[in-house]
């Protein structure tokens, strides 16, 4: 069987693992657009903020594809799918037979189209990453368009390269899907004390030399401009091949799209109406389409994944989950503000299950919540427990002992306690060891301390018991 995998972004990659990990005959190629070896995109975020080099953010080693007898092509563009000869036509003209297919195209930055747009930087890939670095080094100040998780990361970053920074944002509060208003308020406060100038409702209309102008005449100065205006998935192939596109290439719980021979995953497909923008259900869907591929378990399914955002910007503490929007007319609603600490935390509560949540500021909390929202499991009745734990009386704390198993500490791979209790009974002794075994910490590498937290703690038990 010949497998051929168009894009080799973070779904791209995984699945060519996924698939080397259960068949080792199936020929296999891959196509990617960017001339790189594939990288870690989430933690771009991080590349442009200084905490990673560029060259640690790598998802393969170059020897990979050689020692795993996979044909890849860097820098090659997929620009045709004739389905009627199950043939992939590159830009440069070349032909690329399949008997299955995979499309992991992902997506591409929105740019708006206003006079000027082609001067500003978008920030999507680590090219673009290099540039907006690049030239940042002999800007003045920058402005950040767009107040989503990107361009807030992308503002707190360059703020803390010393850059005066605007970030400007069209709806009123800042991250407006995941956040209600006061969040977005409460995040734009501490975000303007870390040195990010905040404009909300307000809106670009021409990119200039020396700022953005906005529609009301106003000019917001800035000698280098990155856009942060959303993604679009990259359905171009799909949408030219006849496949059923809406948002993304429509698939079903085995990640096929109309034609059997041609699968979809990550942010390119639309599974159940959904289109994920987070790589852990790109890296979910990535297993299981490499189960249905090569056979390893036909009943495998996709049943969608429960998002969690958490935001990688030095000094802002963030994780947003759920359906954060409800109000007490359909919800049991839990929050507690505190704007001078830029504390703010929310539970939505349904049926004695969390449905939401949102917590801003540093809290020993964002465990313990996100597990009981990723298992949808019943909640204690002391609510206040839930919002501060270790509080005296309170009866639920973030520690490692009181977690079961079965909770989910590593959101991006799927990696459970039990898993990571596991991997040290075999001997790995600290995080990095963990890493390696079951991939825990590698994608947004916000779990590190919890991960840190378990092995510390089988450590202290082994010396107890010893
Ligand atoms: C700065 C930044 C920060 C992020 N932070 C987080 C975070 O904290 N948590 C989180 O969960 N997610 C985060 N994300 C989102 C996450 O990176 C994506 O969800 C993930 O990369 C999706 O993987 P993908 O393979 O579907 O798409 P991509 O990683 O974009 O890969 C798609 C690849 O396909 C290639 N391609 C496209 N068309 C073709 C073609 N015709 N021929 C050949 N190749 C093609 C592209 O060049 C690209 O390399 C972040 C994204 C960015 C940009």
């Amino acid at each position: 069987m010949r497998l051929l995998v168009i894009g080799n972004g973070m779904a791209g990659a995984r699945l060519l693992g996924e698939v080397r990990a259960r068949d080792k005959d199936i020929e296999v190629t891959v196509l990617g657009a960017e001339s790189r070896q594939p990288y870690n995109r989430v933690l771009l975020s991080n590349v442009l903020a200084g905490s990673s080099g560029p060259d640690q953010v790598r998802l393969l080693d170059p020897t990979w594809y050689g020692e795993h007898d996979v044909e890849a092509h860097l820098g090659t563009r997929a620009v045709q799918i004739d389905r009627q000869t199950r043939t992939v036509t590159a830009a440069d003209g070349r032909r690329f037979p399949y008997d299955v297919l995979v499309l992991a195209t992902g997506s591409q930055a929105v740019v708006p189209p206003i006079p000027g747009a082609g001067r500003a930087l978008p920030f999507r890939t680590l090219d673009d990453c290099r540039a907006i670095l690049a030239d940042s080094r002999g800007s003045a100040r920058a402005v950040v368009i767009g107040g989503g998780l990107l361009g807030i990361e992308a503002a707190r970053g360059l703020a803390g390269r010393g850059l005066p920074v605007t970030l400007l944002h069209l709806a009123g509060h800042l991250m407006e899907r995941q956040l209600d208003a006061e969040a977005g308020l409460v995040l734009g406060e501490t975000l303007a004390g870390l040195g990010v100038d905040i404009r909300t409702g307000v809106s670009a209309a021409e990119i200039l030399p020396e700022g953005v102008r906005l529609d009301d005449g106003s000019l917001v100065e800035g000698d280098l401009v990155v856009l942060a205006c959303g993604v679009r998935p990259e359905t171009e192939l799909a949408v030219q091949a006849g496949l059923e596109v809406r948002r993304g290439v429509v698939v079903d719980d085995e990640l096929r799209t109309d034609d059997p021979a041609v699968f979809a995953i990550g942010e390119c497909a639309e599974h159940d109406g959904v289109v994920y923008g987070l790589v852990a259900p790109a890296w979910e869907q990535a297993a299981v389409a490499a189960d249905v591929i090569t056979g390893a378990a036909k009943d495998a399914r996709y049943r969608g994944s429960r998002q969690v955002t958490r935001l990688k910007a030095k000094s802002v503490e963030l994780a947003a989950m759920g359906e954060t929007h409800l109000t007490e007319e359909h919800a049991e609603v839990v929050r507690f503000s505190h704007r001078a600490t830029g504390t703010y935390r929310k539970l939505v509560i349904r049926d004695g299950r969390l449905v939401g949540a949102i917590l801003l500021g540093e809290s020993a909390a964002v465990g313990t919540l996100t597990q009981l929202y990723d298992r949808g499991a019943p909640l204690p009745g002391d609510r206040a427990g839930l919002l501060f734990p270790g509080l005296a009386g309170t009866a639920v704390a973030d520690s490692p002992v009181r977690m079961p198993d079965s909770a989910k500490v590593c959101q991006c791979n799927n990696v459970t306690k039990g898993q990571i209790r596991a991997c040290w009974e075999s001997g790995a002794r600290d995080a990095t060891a963990v890493a390696a075994a079951t991939r825990a910490t590698t994608g947004c590498g916000t779990c590190r301390d919890a991960v840190e937290g378990i092995v510390g703690w089988l450590c202290e038990q082994e010396g107890v018991s010893a």
